[in-house]
């Protein structure tokens, strides 16, 4: 299963934004958005004019792409799927996005990133009505009840992550046990309970071109 192995700090800073890859450092000063807020490279700080149009279009879908740490022809899998579902298409991109199970592993706080998520997944941590599933782009469904596997409850890894998800807002869409480390999906997320700075209609206007 392919995934992106580079640096990371550079795709925020490519987008100009904080995309929370790191985890705990993203709310430190040693965030690298913090002291070089420009794009990487040679060029970077000679990147100034306005973006717009089409420019404006792919920024965002890298973004949304690079914040969820998925690949272009995923990517582009969930807006297909999004595109001939009855609904407002952004949306249903969003929400397939949110229902990834690595997203979701996110969400109850057994990692503290998306991408640290979808490593504990990977590593077979992670239980769905009992049964373990390690493919992190699983899409999760209404009633399901996802949990930490009964021998991974004591990872270091969960006790951390457990501690720095103390402190993030949790999410209406999802009945969220954090003692036990488990979580049951009450409802399909909608748009206000994607908490991102992402703009979908952008999305949308970019790939049905
Ligand atoms: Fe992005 Fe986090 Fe790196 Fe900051 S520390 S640049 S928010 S991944």
């Amino acid at each position: 299963m392919a995934r992106y192995t580079g640096p990371v700090c550079r795709l925020c800073r490519r987008e100009g934004t904080k995309l929370f890859l790191k985890g705990p450092k993203c709310f430190t000063d040693k965030c690298p958005i913090e002291k070089r807020n420009f794009a990487p490279g040679q060029h970077g700080r000679d990147r100034k004019a306005k973006i717009v149009g089409y420019g404006l279009q792919l920024r965002e879908k890298q973004k949304a792409k690079r914040i969820y740490f998925t690949l272009e022809g995923q990517f582009r899998e969930y807006y297909e799927k999004a595109s001939r579902r009855q609904g407002v298409t952004g949306e249903l991109l969003l929400q397939q996005l949110e229902c990834r199970l690595d997203n979701v592993a996110f969400r109850i706080g057994l990692a503290t990133s998306r991408r640290q998520a979808r490593q504990v997944v990977r590593h077979g941590h992670v239980e769905v009505n009992g049964r373990k599933v390690n493919i992190p782009s699983f899409q999760v469904k209404v009633g399901d009840e996802i949990a930490v596997r009964e021998g991974s409850k004591k990872l270091v890894l969960l006790e951390v992550a457990r501690d720095f998800a103390s402190g993030q807002t949790a999410v209406n869409w999802l009945e969220i046990d954090r003692d036990n480390l488990k979580a049951k999906v009450l409802s399909l997320p909608k748009r206000e309970d994607v908490n991102l700075p992402v703009n979908e209609q952008l999305i949308v206007e970019l790939y049905s071109k």
